[in-house]
């Protein structure tokens, strides 16, 4: 009975690949929990020369890093323009050039509204050899740190992810809006917050209640995570008298219900959860 579980007691002795000089490792830091990170990602930061890391990777996460590893931000900051696209291609392109251990660290998943597939085709036309470490991505993760499930099998069977915010800082406007209302019981939002009230006005003129249930979710995972719980008509108004800022997801569509039965988070400082969420209300 007391006995720990095997893994544990013989320590980490799993067979990783091993991360080679002159090789890029472009990985998923996950939404901002170190504790959500892979055993690769793990391993990078352990042996990394060299860690090119944005904004949203979380400082928790960096502190992992091995001593002698030299860190290089690519993101925003301070109002200073950020480095483009191609300047960090370049760069990776370069250190890896030199022979180091090149980590490549990005918020959530490297694939998902990361511009991932653009760095790792630039290392392609380069000759660059390079591996990809899968995160988990905020619009999963950290949801489920809300208590809300991307899909439930009595609400939802389809899923979609939708970026608030194409290259150029506007509304993605390739969004066919009334099949995504029609099609999609759930919506995910990554960088909702700009265009909020575009997407809401879209939502509802292409048919979405204004009843329906969304939320908020901002700095998900990490210690300042905050959950906003509103209605499509009400929600840009209480969001912005919440001040709740980026990163946040908005998420659409019944699961958001769910919270009340499944917000473990909140139950560890004594929320009492409703075994049956979605009973509420049904007889309104
Ligand atoms: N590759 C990332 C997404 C990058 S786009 C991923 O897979 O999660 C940046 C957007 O991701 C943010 O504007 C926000 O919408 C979302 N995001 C990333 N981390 C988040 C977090 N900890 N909490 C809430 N949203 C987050």
């Amino acid at each position: 009975m007391d006995e720990q579980p095997k893994i544990i007691k013989q320590g980490l002795s799993l067979e990783l690949a091993s991360f080679e000089p002159g090789w890029v490792w472009l990985v998923g830091a996950g939404p901002g929990d170190p504790g959500l990170l892979s055993l690769y990602a793990l391993h990078a930061l352990q042996h990394a020369d060299v860690i090119v890391y944005d904004a949203l990777v979380d400082l928790k996460i960096l502190e992992l890093a091995n001593k002698d590893a030299r860190l290089e931000f690519a993101g925003k900051r301070g109002g200073r323009p950020s480095p483009t696209q191609p300047d960090i291609s370049r760069l990776l392109v370069k250190l890896a050039g030199e022979g180091l251990r090149v980590l490549r660290l990005k918020g959530g998943d490297p694939f998902v509204f990361a511009r991932g597939g653009e760095e790792a085709l630039a290392l392609v036309a380069a000759g660059v050899p390079f591996r990809l470490v899968p995160g988990v991505t905020s619009g999963i993760g950290g949801l489920a740190y809300a208590g809300i499930p991307a899909t439930h099998r009595e609400i939802n069977s389809i899923v979609t992810f939708v970026t608030g915010h194409m290259a150029g800082g506007n509304l993605p406007d390739v969004i066919d809006w009334e099949a995504l209302a029609r099609t999609s019981p759930v919506i995910v939002f990554y960088m909702p917050l700009t265009h909020l009230d575009d997407i809401v006005k879209h939502l509802m003129t292409a048919g979405r209640s204004k009843d329906e249930p969304v939320a908020v979710v901002s700095k998900a995972t990490t210690a300042d995570q905050r959950v906003l719980i509103s209605t499509l008509e009400e929600c840009s108004q209480a969001v912005r008298e919440s001040r709740l800022k980026p990163p946040a997801l908005f998420v659409v569509g019944p699961v958001v219900r769910l919270r009340d039965g499944l917000d473990w988070l909140g139950a560890t400082t004594g929320k009492r959860l409703d075994p049956n969420p979605l009973e509420k209300g049904e007889s309104e």
